[in-house]
């Protein structure tokens, strides 16, 4: 029988098969989002936004998936220092460590001029706002959008679709536990008191 630290290696291998396919996906429409235009990365947390009402920003949260963090570490030699972790249990004797990135821990990645400075390794929740994508009580997905990105107008049914069917064939993959966590992060107010932080929106 596998013991637990085989088991996490051959689930870390599959996550990471899975980052790389996704990644070097060639198919991927798109978009049509005018992110530059029409915004300042708001579904970016960075230094300097403010925990604004949710009639005014996006969605300052980024949630990773398992494996998403290292995966990310390895692809582009960042600390883990630099994410917030949360342990979710896979099952009662295995914990994965989580990474997010929301105001109190910035992302590392954005540049001044409001690119993604890893776009080519970039976090699936990051690739898919502004759709949202959830869990019903019946274990099948969910979606909907994040309303105040300015570009929804302008979202392309095609790319919704190529990004909702990624996200089914992830399902399988992704622990009850890891939702619960994705739902949470949308209510996380433990962000730096406006008055600590510099408005820059
Ligand atoms: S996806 Fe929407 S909220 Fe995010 S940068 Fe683009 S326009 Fe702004
Ligand atoms: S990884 Fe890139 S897209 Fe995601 S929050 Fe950071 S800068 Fe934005």
């Amino acid at each position: 029988m596998q013991n637990n630290d085989e088991f996490l290696a051959a689930l870390k291998a599959e996550w990471f098969k899975r980052f790389t396919e996704i990644l070097a996906d060639k198919t991927v429409p798109l978009s049509n989002l005018k992110c530059l235009e029409l915004c300042e990365a708001r579904c970016c947390p960075r230094v300097g936004m403010r925990p604004l009402s949710p009639d005014k920003i996006a969605s300052p949260v980024v949630v990773l998936l398992p494996f998403e963090m290292e995966y990310i570490m390895e692809k582009t030699g960042v600390s883990k220092d630099v994410f917030r972790i949360w342990p979710i249990d896979l099952t009662p004797e295995i914990r994965l460590e989580i990474g997010t990135l929301d105001l109190g821990k910035p992302c590392p990645f954005l540049q001044a001029n409001h690119l993604c400075g890893i776009h080519e390794h970039n976090p699936l929740d990051c690739r898919t706002f502004p759709l949202l994508p959830s869990l019903d009580p019946a274990g099948s997905l969910e979606w909907s959008l994040g309303e105040n990105c300015p570009s929804l107008a302008f979202l392309s049914p095609a790319f919704s679709e190529h990004m909702k069917r990624t996200w089914r064939e992830l399902l399988p993959m992704i622990p009850r536990s890891w939702w619960d966590l994705y739902e949470f992060a949308d209510h996380w107010t433990g962000y730096p008191k406006p008055a600590e932080s510099n408005h820059a929106d």
